[in-house]
């Protein structure tokens, strides 16, 4: 598969986090929230599905999919949306969201709340790699899609999901596992992680979680005629990740240049 293009995109929407490219005030726009175990993401594009505001925060009020705080992450969400509405000078009324596979009506329902508590309308409700394909077009193949707290994932048939998975093993544990070894706080190790700078420093202590998640996928994925896998998700950023999950899948691993950033488009493309 071409990623040139998504990565283009990718990269468009990463340079929306600064700048704010400008918007008709009648044009419709397409708005995306994604609660995460780490970030929580605003993404909004234009009617002709290009990148133009993007705005983020570290926030820890969501854990596995399901929100721990929800006065704190519907303030974050508020946040946000302020942020977005002074550059772009339009309000934002609408919102789709998206949630780890699996996620159970009533959680669907309090991350329904947040966004609506934010002051935006619900406008779609949808699992994460599936928001994450609305972007790949993924025909055939598998999405894993690894954030903070989880690794999901969903398998294609002719462009459509038959079986979404999550399991409970995503960037915090590798976080976790850095705090240890490194001897520094969860926070520090966050920043060690994140730096590209480290990546080949750091691998062979995180190695035995990355080869969890891809022995996750694994177990999935058994028993089914699988020929492409694709990484996505901020902990797919991890320079490396592809090489454990080709070796234990034994099947062609493709990520785009910047994973981090294809599930919080994915569900603004999908509002
Ligand atoms: P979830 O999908 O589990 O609810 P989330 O939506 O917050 O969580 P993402 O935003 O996709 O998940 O990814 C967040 C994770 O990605 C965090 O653990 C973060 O440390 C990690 N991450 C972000 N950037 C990088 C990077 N450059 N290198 C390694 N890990 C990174």
């Amino acid at each position: 598969m071409d990623f040139s293009s998504v990565d283009r995109t990718i990269a468009d929407l990463e340079t929306c986090l600064k700048t704010t490219r400008e918007v008709s005030p009648t044009e419709e726009l397409l708005v995306g929230v994604d609660l995460g175990t780490a970030f929580i993401v605003l993404v909004v594009m234009n009617s002709k599905k290009e990148p133009v505001a993007c705005a983020m925060e570290f926030a820890q009020v969501i854990k596995d999919g399901l929100v721990v705080d929800y006065i704190g992450a519907m303030t974050v969400v508020k946040r946000l949306k302020a942020q977005l509405e002074e550059r772009l000078g339009r309000e934002l009324e609408r919102a789709a969201i998206a949630v780890p596979p699996g996620t159970g009506e009533s959680d669907c329902k309090t991350h329904g709340y947040v966004v609506e508590g934010a002051g935006m309308e619900v406008t779609n409700l949808l699992d994460e790699p599936t928001a994450a394909n609305a972007v790949l077009g993924v025909e055939d193949g598998v999405i894993v899609d690894i954030g903070g707290g989880t690794t999901g994932l969903s398998i294609l048939e002719k462009g459509k999901v038959v079986y979404v998975a999550d399991e409970a093993t995503g960037g915090t544990h590798l976080s976790l596992v850095l705090s240890g070894a490194y001897k520094v706080s969860f926070e520090e190790a966050e920043e060690i992680k994140r730096d590209y700078g480290r990546h080949k420093e750091i691998f062979a202590a995180v190695r035995p979680v990355i080869q969890k998640m891809a022995t996750i996928v694994k177990g999935h994925i058994k028993g089914r005629n699988i020929k492409s896998v694709y990484l996505v998700g901020g902990t797919c950023c991890l320079t490396g990740m592809e090489t454990v999950f080709e070796k234990e899948l034994g099947i062609p691993v493709h990520k785009p240049a910047n994973p981090f950033l294809v599930t919080p488009m994915g569900i603004a493309l999908s509002s």
